[in-house]
Formats: structure tokens, sequence, C-alpha cells
């Protein structure tokens, strides 16, 4: 019989090494595995498909399910701390592993941010706080639910409340008869629908909160989202004005600080004209606009999320390079026939200030996340510069 996490003491580099877990083997956990390991921890990751892109770099892997009880005892009996990349994770499973281990974020955090529902009514609570308002929406439930939908909502899109991403599990809805066969389309699923609205930009803020509350922050991020995915993230003076940049991130601590958070943290916002936010979803992990601090910042969103579970000192990050990272899906990998093909990587390497990452996923798919590709420089025209050339070589659309 394990016991309960008694003493917060951080988890210091030590001899033997101690070591950290990630349940989910996808991307992001693989790149908290590097950041882990630069540390000379060792890493453990749970994911049930034996080629995870984090399972194939880490120390170990629990090859199982999420759920399967005897694969949670193991990783809590192997890790001190435990974090999770995905938030569809299930909330009870990390419930279970904080019985005996250090598990950041809190099992409460995800089940909040997993639930569009929940999640939204924790944006109305940090509004009326004084933070920023999501935006107009209805939860929708039931059929009663769907009829009392205010006519104001239409234009609307249509969001399953759990287990939707880069796009997926939405529809729009122009007018009522659509909005019906949209929910009916999303199998009557607890959704929410929220107004369409007129994007001037996007924008987006990481934080890591550590477990005395102390709190560090990224610059803010500018997302452009092609198909519901992300597509571009630019990073650097002016890339948002300054009111819109102090306004998203005072929010995002704002959102952090009454969770009551630990760990690294991404909220999204919408940017209207006459820079007016509202914000949309949060992640409760690190998140693809915060690739580009692996390479344009002294501490990347990674090192973040290893200090904030290891309890280890939080400093505020860096940003030392200008940065424009562009994301790399499996459609890159299929010429216009849809034959399979391999990106021009030399020429793209070629370019100064190219920082190519690539997942180790075996298999393209076109909207599937492959790798992303920063471009750093000392100033924000020259990042863009090589960023839109690299674009060109790839076949990706101008920005
Ligand atoms: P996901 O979980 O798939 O990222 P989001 O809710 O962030 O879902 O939606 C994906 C993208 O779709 C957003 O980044 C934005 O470009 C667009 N979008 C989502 N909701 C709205 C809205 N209410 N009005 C206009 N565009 C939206
Ligand atoms: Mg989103």
């Amino acid at each position: 019989m394990m016991t309960a996490p008694t003493s917060m003491a951080p988890i210091l580099p030590d001899l033997p090494p101690p070591t950290l877990g990630v349940l989910g083997g996808g991307q992001l956990g693989r790149m908290f595995v590097h950041a882990a390991q630069a540390l000379g921890y060792e890493t453990v990751v749970l994911d049930p498909d034996p080629d995870s892109p984090a399972g194939r770099v880490a120390h170990a892997q629990i090859r199982a399910d999420y759920r399967d009880g005897a694969a949670l005892h193991e990783l809590a009996a192997r890790a001190q701390a435990i974090t999770t990349e995905f938030e569809n994770v299930p909330a009870a499973s990390l419930a279970e592993l904080a019985r005996t281990c250090v598990v950041a974020p809190a099992a409460e955090a995800i089940e909040i941010a997993q639930d569009r529902i929940r999640e939204k009514a924790h944006f109305v609570r940090c509004a009326t706080a004084g933070g920023i308002d999501p935006a107009p929406y209805s939860a929708i439930e039931s059929e009663a639910d769907l009829r009392q939908v205010p006519d104001a909502l239409l234009p609307g899109i249509l969001k399953t409340a759990r287990l939707g991403y880069d796009g997926k599990g939405q529809v729009q809805a122009a007018t009522r008869a659509e909005l019906a066969a949209a929910w009916q389309r999303l199998q009557c699923a607890p959704c929410v629908l929220e107004q369409r609205l007129p994007l001037a930009a996007e924008c987006s803020v990481i934080v890591a909160r550590g477990r005395d509350g102390q709190i560090v922050s990224l610059p803010v991020q500018r997302n452009l989202h092609r198909n519901g995915i992300l597509a571009v993230t630019e990073v650097y003076e002016g890339n948002v004005s300054a009111s819109v940049a102090r306004q998203a991130h005072d929010a995002t601590v704002l959102i952090a600080n009454e969770l009551g958070y630990v760990g690294v943290l991404c909220v999204e916002f919408f940017v209207l004209a006459g820079e007016r936010l509202i914000v949309n979803e949060m992640a409760p992990r690190p998140h693809n606009s915060g690739h580009y601090t692996v390479d344009a910042c002294d501490l990347s969103q990674f090192d973040l999320q290893v200090r904030t579970l290891a309890g280890l000192p939080l400093v505020q990050p860096r940003q030392h390079s200008a940065a424009v990272m562009l994301n790399l899906l499996g459609d890159l990998w299929f010429d216009a026939s849809g034959a399979a093909r391999t990106p021009p990587w030399a020429r793209v390497l070629q370019l100064p200030g190219a920082h190519l990452h690539l997942y180790g996923k075996r298999q393209a798919r076109p909207g599937r996340k492959m790798g992303h590709l920063t471009f750093t420089a000392s100033d924000a025209q020259t990042a863009r510069q090589q960023a839109l050339a690299a674009a060109q070589t790839l076949g990706i659309a101008p920005f």
C-alpha cells in the first residue's frame, strides 16, 4: 500500500535521477520528455500506442489504456510526479494517481477544461471578477434547451462540450432548422452554441503557475487558424497592440488564479474590431501556439511544465528572438495528385533561422500534425520573410 505524497518538497535533479511521468504519448509529451531529460530526469510515458511520439523517446513506456488500473498503479510507482499532455485524459485517472503521487495540473482543473460548458461557466465567473467575456453562448443538453436558444446566437457554431479538437466536433448553423440538424449530426451530445463572431485576429497566452501560486507568462502569441487548425503563430514586439496584449495577459492570469491552477495553461482569445477581446477556450497543458518558445525563448513552455511539475523555481522567461512558426500538417506529404512525397527539407533548412521539428510519426494523413517549423531572427521582418519563403517552398498558403 503506497502512501499519499505528504511532502511538497521540490523534486530536484538528483542521483539516481528521479522520474517524471506523463499521461499521453503525443508530440506535446515528446517535447516534455526532451525538456525533462535535459535536466537529467528519467521519464515514463503511459500511452496505448506502441509507436507514440513520446513513448519512443522516453526512458520507458507503459503501453496500456489511460483507465487501466494496473498501468496507473505502475506509473505511480515509477514516477515521483506526473503530468498530462492532452486534455481528454480521464480525470478519474488523474485523481487516482494523485492519491499516491504529485500530479499537476489537478484533475479538477482538467475536468473544467475538458468540458466546454464548465469551461465557459468558469470564464463567466472570471469575467465577473474583472476578466474577459466568452462569446455569447447557450448550453444545449436537451430538446428544451434547443428550443430556448435566442435568435441572436445565429448564425452560430455548435460545438460538442467534450472531445473536440482542431475544429472537430463543430458544425456551423445559420438558421434554427440548421441548428436542429447540426445537433442531430453531433448525436444530440451535450453542446454549446456560440454566436459566430467577426474575428479581426486570434491570439493566445501561456502562463505557468507554481504550487505556491507564483505565476510567470510567455509573450502574447498571434495565431492564424485555417479550417479550425492552427496554421501560423507569430510572436514579436507589435504582433498585437499593447492594449490587446495587456488585456489577454491579465485575463489569463485571472483564469489560472481562479482555478488554483498548477502547471502550464494556455488561453485562446478572439480579437474583434476596436481591440475588443473575447476569451475562446483554454488548454490545461503546453499548446501548439507555444512551440516557438523552444527556439525563441530562454525557457520553453516545456521547461516551464517540468519546473511547475517538479516544484523547481519559476523565473520569468525572456524571448530573445522574433519568431514565426508554421505548423507542418500531413497534407505536405502528398503532392497535387495525392501521391506520397517527402517535403523539400534541404531547401527549407537552407533558410537562415530555420528550426525544423518533426514528431517522429510513422504515417502522414491530411490534417495530422506532423511537425512544426520555427523561424527565429533578430527582427520581425526577417523572421516573417524567411517563414514566407519556407511556406512557398512547402506549398503552404501565404499569410
Ligand atoms: P478547437 O478546440 O478545435 O481548437 P475552437 O473553439 O478553438 O476549437 O475553434 C477552432 C477555431 O474556429 C477558432 O480558433 C476560430 O478560428 C474558429 N472559431 C471558433 N469559434 C468561433 C466563433 N464563435 N466565431 C468565429 N470563429 C470561431
Ligand atoms: Mg482552439
